[in-house]
C-alpha cells in the first residue's frame, strides 16, 4: 500500500461537504456525524481489498444521506396482511373502524375530559366514558378497563386472590403465546393456583372438593387456542356458578376474545358471548379489546359491581389502565355495537369475516393477473381455495372459505431458496406484503386485502426489489 493521503475523508471533511451539509441539515448535527462514522467505518473495512478506490468527501456524505433516509422511515410500517389469519396479533390484531380512528384523532387534538365530570366539574373517572356502554351492552353492574386482557386477569387474580387459592380446571391451564401462562400470570398475581379435574374430565364434585377456607375465587378458562376432543367432561358455567354461590366465592370466566354478537349471525360458528356468560352467573368476566371484539388494544373487566369496584381500587390499575387515546377508540367501537345489524359495514374486523367469496374470486382473478405478468413464466401463477383463520384465539379449530394466490416456482429443485427470496422481496415493497408457504407455494390470501389498488401499483417495483428469476 502506498503511504501519504489516507484513502478515506475525515468526518469533519465528509461533513463540511455539500451533501453533508444539507445531511446536518435535514437530521441534526448527531445523527449526521453516526452515520457519516458508520459510512466510513464499512469503507475502511474494504480498503486492503483489490481494486479499493480512493473515496472522495462527497461520495462519503451522499452514503451517509442514504443511510439516514433509510433510518427516518418508520419502524412500524404498514403492511398487508394476507396471512390468512385475520386477527393476527403479530401483525397488530384487529384493524380499526372509521369512527374509532376519528375518536381517536379527536382525543390526540385537543383536551378531553379524560377524568373531569362534566356536569359537577369535579373529578371524573377515566373509565367513566365506557362504563355504562359496557352495561348496557352485556347487562354487568360495571365494568373497569386496562391494559389488555392479560392485565385484566393479573388485576383480577392480584385483588380477589391474593394470598389465597384459585381452582383452575388442568384442562383450561392454557398457554396463549409469548409468555402468558395462566399458572405463572397466577403465581405473580399472588394468588396460589389449585389445580382439579385432569386434562380431559373435570367435575362438579372435583371443584366441591377443592373449595374450603381459603378459597380466593373459582377461575374458569375460555380454551382459546386448543379444543379437548373425546372422552371430555367440563363442569358449564350455569351449575359452575351454583357452586360459587353456594361457596360464597366468586366465580370469574376469562373468556379472552369475548365476542358481543352472535357469530352464528354472521356464519361462523359460536362463541360464548359475554352476555351469555354473564347471564350464566360469572361474577366476573374478562375479554380483550382487539380480538373479535375489533377495537384497540384493551382488556375489560366486567361484571358484579362491589368486585369491580375492588379492582378500580387496587394500586395495580394505575400501572395498567389505560390512555385517551385507546379509550377514545374503545368507546366509538362499543358504539357501534347499538347497531349490530350494521356491524358487517362499519366494522372491519366483522367486514373481513364476513366477505362474500364471490367478491375474493373476482379478485383473486384480477390479481393473478397482474402477479402472473410480473413474476414471469419462471413462476406458476394460480387463484386457490384457501381458509382464512380467526386468529387470536377465537375459534382456533374454523376456518372461514376464502380465496388466495398462490406462486409455485416451475423449477422444482431450487424452490425453497426461490420461495424464501420471493417472500423477502414482497416484504421489501414500500407496503410490504406478508403471506404463507404452505408446500411449494408461496400465498397470499385475499380475505383482509382493503386497498386492491395500492397492492397491485407497488408490484411495478417488485422487480428493484429482488426478485427471483
Ligand atoms: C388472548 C387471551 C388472553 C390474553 O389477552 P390479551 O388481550 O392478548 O392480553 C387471556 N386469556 C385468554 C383465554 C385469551 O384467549
Amino acid at each position: 500500500m502506498t503511504r501519504g493521503r489516507s484513502p478515506l475523508p475525515s468526518v469533519d471533511e465528509v461533513l463540511s461537504s455539500n451533501s453533508g451539509q444539507e445531511a446536518v441539515e435535514r437530521h441534526g448535527r448527531t445523527a449526521a456525524r453516526n452515520a457519516v462514522r458508520r459510512t466510513l467505518e464499512n469503507w475502511r473495512a474494504a480498503i486492503a481489498s483489490p481494486g479499493f478506490a480512493p473515496v472522495a468527501a462527497e461520495q462519503a456524505a451522499a452514503a451517509s444521506l442514504a443511510l439516514l433516509a433509510q433510518s427516518d422511515e418508520p419502524r412500524l410500517r404498514r403492511v398487508f396482511n394476507l396471512t390468512g389469519t385475520i386477527l393476527h396479533t403479530n401483525l397488530g390484531r384487529a384493524v380499526l373502524a372509521e369512527r374509532a380512528i376519528e375518536a381517536v384523532i379527536g382525543a390526540m387534538r385537543h383536551p378531553a375530559a379524560l377524568e373531569f365530570d362534566l356536569d359537577g366539574g369535579g373529578r371524573g373517572e377515566r373509565d367513566d366514558a365506557v362504563r355504562d356502554l359496557i352495561g348496557d351492552l352485556t347487562g354487568a353492574e360495571d365494568a373497569c378497563i386496562v391494559n389488555n386482557n392479560a392485565a385484566a386477569v393479573l388485576l383480577v387474580l392480584n385483588t380477589l386472590s391474593k394470598g389465597r387459592e384459585a381452582i383452575v380446571s388442568r384442562g383450561e391451564l392454557i398457554e396463549i403465546g409469548g409468555s402468558f401462562r395462566m399458572p405463572e400470570l397466577m403465581a405473580r398475581a399472588g394468588a396460589k393456583l389449585v389445580e382439579i379435574g385432569t386434562t380431559n374430565r373435570t367435575h362438579a364434585k372435583d371443584y366441591e372438593a377443592a373449595l374450603g377456607p381459603r378459597t380466593g375465587l373459582i377461575l374458569k378458562v375460555h380454551t382459546s387456542n386448543y379444543t379437548i376432543q373425546g372422552f371430555t367432561k367440563e363442569v358449564p358455567a350455569k351449575e359452575l356458578s351454583r357452586i360459587a354461590r353456594a361457596a360464597s366465592v366468586p366465580l370469574v370466566d376469562d373468556l379472552g376474545s369475548g365476542t358481543l354478537v352472535d357469530l352464528a349471525e354472521f356464519g361462523l360458528k359460536r362463541e360464548p358471548t359475554v352476555q351469555q356468560a354473564i347471564a350464566d352467573g360469572a361474577d366476573i368476566v374478562t375479554f380483550s379489546g382487539d380480538k373479535l371484539l375489533g377495537g384497540p388494544q384493551a382488556g375489560i373487566i366486567a361484571g358484579r359491581k362491589d368486585l369491580v369496584r375492588a379492582c378500580a381500587k387496587n394500586p395495580l390499575k394505575r400501572a395498567l389502565r389505560l390512555d385517551k387515546l385507546r379509550l377514545a377508540a374503545l368507546e366509538a367501537t362499543l358504539q357501534l355495537y347499538r347497531h349490530p345489524e350494521k356491524l358487517a359495514a362499519s366494522l372491519p374486523t366483522l367486514s373481513f369475516f364476513t366477505r362474500p367469496v364471490g367478491e375474493l374470486s373476482e379478485l383473486a382473478e384480477r390479481i393473478r393477473g397482474c402477479l402472473s405478468a410480473v413474476l414471469g413464466p419462471a413462476w406458476r401463477v394460480e387463484a386457490v381455495d384457501c381458509g382464512s383463520q380467526i386468529g387470536s384465539g377465537a375459534l382456533p379449530l374454523e376456518t372461514i372459505k376464502s380465496v388466495g394466490v398462490a406462486m409455485t416456482p416451475v423449477d422444482r429443485k431450487t424452490a425453497g431458496r426461490k420461495l424464501a427470496e420471493l417472500a423477502a422481496a414482497f416484504r421489501r415493497l414500500p407496503i410490504p406484503v406478508v403471506g404463507h408457504t404452505k408446500d411449494d407455494s408461496l400465498i397470499f390470501d385475499l380475505r383482509c386485502l382493503d386497498d386492491e389498488a395500492k397492492f397491485t401499483a407497488q408490484l411495478a417495483v417488485l422487480n428493484a426489489a429482488g426478485l427471483p428469476r
